[in-house]
């Protein structure tokens, strides 16, 4: 068993526990390992254990490692989206978790019209409203859905992803968790057309825990997985 191998099992471990102390089922929560930065060669330690959902940032990185896997897995695209990027993985991401504005739904529709494929997408909130951060406004969020999801025909929201900020101590996030969660459910109460608010993809190394108390479906984990990154 290599370390990553084992790193996974661990976070899995306690995601599943977690879910059994407050009554939740372990399978409504999905694991996302985040491989950005990290070598193929990490990729092919999970996939021996069945891993199959990995997360990137950076489309073209996603797009390679696309190409390159042995095995076909599912690349969530989590990072910031550039409307010039879209084309690279368009047909490669199985979700966009960063939709942050009509004009890139815009683009994700034209290019998934085009190849005749439907795109997930979630909308990604800045509930924090952190300068530093990509995201709409929680204010923002219901009117950009109804824009969307009466424009588009290949693009469909199905949920809501926020990058909480950066805390020494996890449970100073329960509140944008708990938050985004209510977001969800008013949103869901609406009734959207095209629209199905069944995803809260929340949650990282630091946080996930205190995520998928305050109901989470996807957690997006790199360092306690692969390790630190190096950027240099
Ligand atoms: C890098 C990244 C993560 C994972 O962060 P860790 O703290 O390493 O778990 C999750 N979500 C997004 C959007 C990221 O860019």
């Amino acid at each position: 068993m290599s370390q990553i191998q084992d790193n996974y099992k661990e976070v899995r471990r306690k995601i599943d526990e977690k879910c059994k102390e407050i009554g939740r089922k372990p399978e409504d929560v999905t694991l996302i390992a985040v491989s950005k930065t990290k070598p193929l060669s990490d990729i092919e330690e999970l996939i021996k254990i069945d891993v199959m959902d990995y997360g990137e940032n950076k489309p073209q990185e996603l797009r390679d490692k696309f190409e390159m896997v042995s095995t076909p897995v599912r690349f969530h695209q989590i990072g910031h989206l550039q409307t010039n990027k879209v084309k690279y993985i368009i047909n490669k991401a199985v979700l966009i978790h960063s939709v942050d504005s009509f004009k890139l739904a815009q683009v994700i529709e034209k290019e998934a019209a085009k190849r005749e494929i439907h795109r997930d997408v979630l909308i990604e909130v800045n509930y924090a409203e952190e300068d530093t951060k990509f995201g709409v406004k929680k204010e923002e969020v219901l009117p950009l859905i109804k824009e969307i999801a009466s424009s588009f025909r290949h693009v469909h929201i199905r949920g809501l992803m926020t990058i909480a900020p950066f805390v020494e101590n996890p449970e100073e996030n329960r509140e944008v968790f708990k938050g985004m969660h209510q977001l969800l459910l008013d949103i869901k109460s609406e009734n959207i057309d095209n629209v199905d608010m069944s995803i809260l993809s929340m949650g990282m190394t630091n946080d996930y825990l205190v995520a998928v108390e305050e109901g989470a479906t996807m957690v997006r984990v790199g360092t306690a997985i692969f390790g630190e990154r190096d950027y240099s």
